[in-house]
């Protein structure tokens, strides 16, 4: 079942021509023709299309809440920040079809009632952001964005804006301060920003892959959209992954599909290499939770607690690894991109990469694994945003699975 991925490889991503001889832009044509903003507010409502950026929100909640906003001056924004270690789904669509996300996004705007639409890419992604400015003009030149779009009462503008690289500017309220010229840092909320985000205006941010699902549901209908995947989570979602499989990259499933078959199967990941045996996956990216055996059967899908789906990224290690040194690579992630706003991340964090350092040199202090229980424990309630949890989740979980191996 393919909705993002359907025509990769066959098209030239650079051409918009070919993106429209496969139906391209006729959601949107659909939409200013024949529905109201409510119209489509409610066809995203039915088809339970969830955010794809990790939370897993509702999408026609922040919809609904911008719309109830009276400022005229809204913005719709693309959250294609991407910075989770092992992500990289949205770079992907990107490459290989990137009028899909300027044709979702320009229904979302149309459903909000934005009439400025800015796509946040990470400053490391230099090509993307360069494929994005061209497809635009493409865009432009047909009418698809701009003034009266295609010969409607609807405006709407798109620019592109490269970000630092940093990971926390992936949060809406630090990517909103990003593109404020301040530094990326979460701000508290309330107020939330479809209500009060980018420059004070209502603010509506969807992340990329979240987008370029919108064609689809508007071509197909919410019902179409809402059969596919699971009850809990419908649709389909782009999993990254990686490691030691035969096949890593993107693969598109249904939501549900549990990590045995996104693993093993030879539709994605197609099992292990060859003479490796797995030894533990972690799903969601640095910030995700370990899973064994045990665990392998497990749907997954948006909302669930136990086993969060995070962002679609899945790593798989053999029994060859060095758990040790994987210790040291979640801990350098977060303490270098931990914004420094609040003592328990910023020191926390930092804290964890020392002793992850003496772990990997056998260079253990006396009271190290009782100190390591105290930072998990701080990092687990104590931050400012979910950034600190994240830092102790792996950690929490190698511990539980390997603590044998780790203080050998
Ligand atoms: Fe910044 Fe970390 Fe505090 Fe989040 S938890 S505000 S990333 S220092």
């Amino acid at each position: 079942m393919k909705l993002i991925t359907k025509n990769w490889g066959e098209i030239d991503p650079l051409n918009i021509k070919a993106y429209q001889n496969k139906s391209g832009y006729l959601a949107l044509k659909k939409v200013l023709r024949e529905m109201s903003p409510t119209d489509v507010i409610e066809e995203i409502k039915k088809s339970g299309l969830q955010g794809r950026g990790g939370a897993g929100c509702p999408v026609f909640l922040k919809w609904e809440a911008a719309t109830a906003e009276k400022l005229q001056d809204k913005y719709y924004i693309v959250n294609l920040d991407e910075s989770e270690p092992g992500t990289f789904k949205d770079r992907a669509i990107v490459d290989n079809n990137p009028h899909l996300i300027v044709e979702g996004m320009t229904i979302g705007a149309y459903a909000i009632g934005a009439k400025k639409g800015i796509i946040y890419i990470n400053g490391h992604y230099v090509k993307q952001a360069e494929i994005l400015r061209l497809v635009l003009e493409q865009a432009a030149e047909k009418e698809f964005i701009g003034k009266s779009i295609m010969g409607s009462a609807f405006d709407f503008e798109i620019t592109v804006f490269s970000g630092a690289g940093a990971y926390i500017c992936g949060e809406e309220t630090a990517l909103i301060n990003s593109l404020e010229g301040k530094r990326g840092e979460p701000r508290l909320r309330p107020p939330y920003p479809a209500k009060e985000g980018l420059f004070g205006k209502p603010t509506v941010i969807n992340n990329a892959e979240t987008v370029a699902n919108i064609p689809f549901i508007i071509n197909r209908g919410a019902k179409c959209f809402n059969n596919i995947g699971s009850q809990k989570s419908p649709g389909t979602k782009l999993f990254c992954i990686t490691g030691s499989v035969k096949n890593p990259g993107v693969h598109e499933a249904p939501l549900g599909t549990t990590p045995q078959e996104l693993i093993f199967n030879s539709v994605y990941g197609g099992g292990l290499r060859e003479g490796k045996d797995f030894l533990f996956a972690q799903i969601g990216g640095s910030s995700g939770r370990l899973i064994n055996r045990s665990k392998l059967d497990y749907p997954l899908v948006f909302g669930d607690q136990d086993l969060p789906i995070g962002s679609g990224a899945i790593f798989v290690a053999d029994t060859l690894c060095d758990i040790k040194e994987h210790l040291l690579s979640w801990a350098g992630f977060f303490h270098r991109e931990s914004c420094g706003k609040c003592v328990p991340c910023r020191e926390g964090t930092y804290r964890l990469w020392e002793i992850a350092k003496r772990l990997k040199n056998k260079d253990l202090r006396p009271r190290d694994s009782e100190n390591i229980e105290d930072i998990l424990w701080v990092l687990e309630r104590s931050t400012f945003c979910p950034l600190g949890k994240f830092a102790a989740t792996a950690w929490r979980d190698a511990l539980a699975m390997f603590k044998d191996k780790i203080f050998k």
